[in-house]
């Protein structure tokens, strides 16, 4: 397929700083005119108001992200090998897949992989894909063929049901796509438990492959102690727990299937059913309740969704990591962890650190903050790109 790059975003006077620093979005605010008549995904090229261009992007219209930039050398083709190439120095850049069990990576992140709203997950020899933006969804065939080419792996799935698809005026899809179909659970080991995820029904693409590293860090932590896993989807920081001596773990959230898998979970790693427990509840209210009752952990993970969704919730947001913070701290220990995270990227780290500060002081709780954590390695950040780094996860001891 041919693409006509002879549409042009003209930007208005002085509104090329982000893109001169490679930032990779243009707001339709920034836009004075746009010649010629690209479709949703079309490459247009980006031109200063100067007449200097400044790179090739994908054309979004309904989008406030009008342009996702696909390569700031306006020379560029933006074809099929252009895009085989980006998603095969990223899959490159996160190794070979490991011995000892079906292997689980990001391989593609979006943005910070030059592949502006395209997310990709290996769970083994599957491959699961979220597109999210319109350029990817114009190229989503070349993809697929890129993605198979360069992986080896069986069969692609699609996970295109995120709501910010709307966003771009493009309606949710999910379906396998190529290949192999995925079964209806792909096992996979990570830090060398054995775990089952949902590619289908799960959240996002079926695992939040992000905290690989921070599950590794909870289970150097948590010899002998009484953990609670909350917001503790299908189980995989409780279970990296167990696996690193934990006495017990309670895995609390509030969606029974995800329930269901963590305690499938935990028997397929064999631990003593005794080691753990599953509470289905809201953990607001269940927290303060066990308060209420006295009860007490030596460990509290605390992973919630994303509670930043826009800019206008960030007072809200900021509310509910305080309450949650707070909350969890009444139920430490004396001695006990605490390891807090946000995944709002609208919410930076010194902000985030400051709620979890005044949170132990609401908590009448001495707080000292141990070691700071962030997405695992295979989700980079492109460092003109600040929004790539939105995980963000403290570890703190009470005294
Ligand atoms: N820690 C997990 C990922 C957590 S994702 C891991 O490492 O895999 C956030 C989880 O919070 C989801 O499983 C979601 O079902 C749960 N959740 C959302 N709102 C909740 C609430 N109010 N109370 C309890 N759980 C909630």
């Amino acid at each position: 397929m041919t693409v006509s790059t002879a549409a042009v975003v003209h930007l208005k006077p002085g509104r090329d700083k982000s893109l001169k620093r490679w930032h990779p979005w243009v707001f339709s605010g920034a836009i004075a005119r746009v010649t010629g008549t690209p479709n949703s995904g079309d490459t247009v090229t980006v031109m200063g108001a100067n007449g200097v261009p400044l790179g090739l992007g994908a054309y979004s219209p309904h989008s406030q992200i009008r342009v996702r930039l696909w390569t700031f050398d306006p020379h560029q083709e933006i074809d099929a090998d252009f895009l085989a190439t980006a998603v095969a120095d990223a899959v490159a850049s996160r190794g070979v897949p490991e011995e000892g069990g079906p292997w689980a990576r990001r391989l593609i992140n979006a943005e910070n992989d030059g592949l502006p709203g395209l997310i990709v997950d290996r769970y083994g020899d599957h491959l699961v894909a979220q597109i999210l933006a319109a350029g990817c969804e114009r190229w989503k065939e070349e993809i697929a063929d890129a993605l198979l080419a360069a992986t080896g792996c069986v069969g692609l799935h699609e996970r295109s049901d995120a709501d910010v698809r709307l966003k771009e005026g493009l309606s949710v899809r999910s379906g396998h796509w190529r290949g192999v179909e995925a079964p209806e659970l792909v096992e996979i080991r990570e830090n060398g438990l054995r775990l089952l995820v949902d590619v289908r029904q799960g959240h996002k693409t079926g695992f939040y492959l992000d905290q690989r590293a921070s599950r590794a860090r909870v289970a150097g932590l948590a010899n002998g102690r009484e953990v609670l896993n909350c917001f503790g989807y299908t189980g995989g920081f409780g279970l990296s727990a167990l696996a690193g001596g934990a006495a017990h773990a309670t895995h609390l959230d509030s969606s029974g299937p995800s329930l269901a898998l963590a305690e499938r979970n935990g028997e397929l790693n064999g631990f003593d059913r005794a080691r753990w427990s599953c509470v289905e509840a809201d953990a607001f209210a269940k927290l303060r309740q066990w308060h209420q009752e006295g009860r007490t952990f030596d460990l509290i993970v605390l992973d919630p969704p994303k509670f930043v969704e826009s800019r206008q919730h960030l007072p809200r947001g900021c509310r509910g990591y305080k309450d949650i913070n707070m909350q969890a701290l009444k139920l430490l220990r004396p001695g006990g962890l605490l390891v807090t995270f946000s995944c709002s990227g609208l919410l930076e780290a010194d902000l985030f650190q400051k709620i979890v500060a005044d949170a132990a002081l609401d908590a009448g709780r001495r707080l000292q903050l141990v070691d700071r954590l962030g997405q695992a390695d295979d989700h980079p950040v492109l460092m003109s790109f600040p929004e790539g780094a939105y995980l963000k996860g403290l570890v703190c001891r009470v005294q």
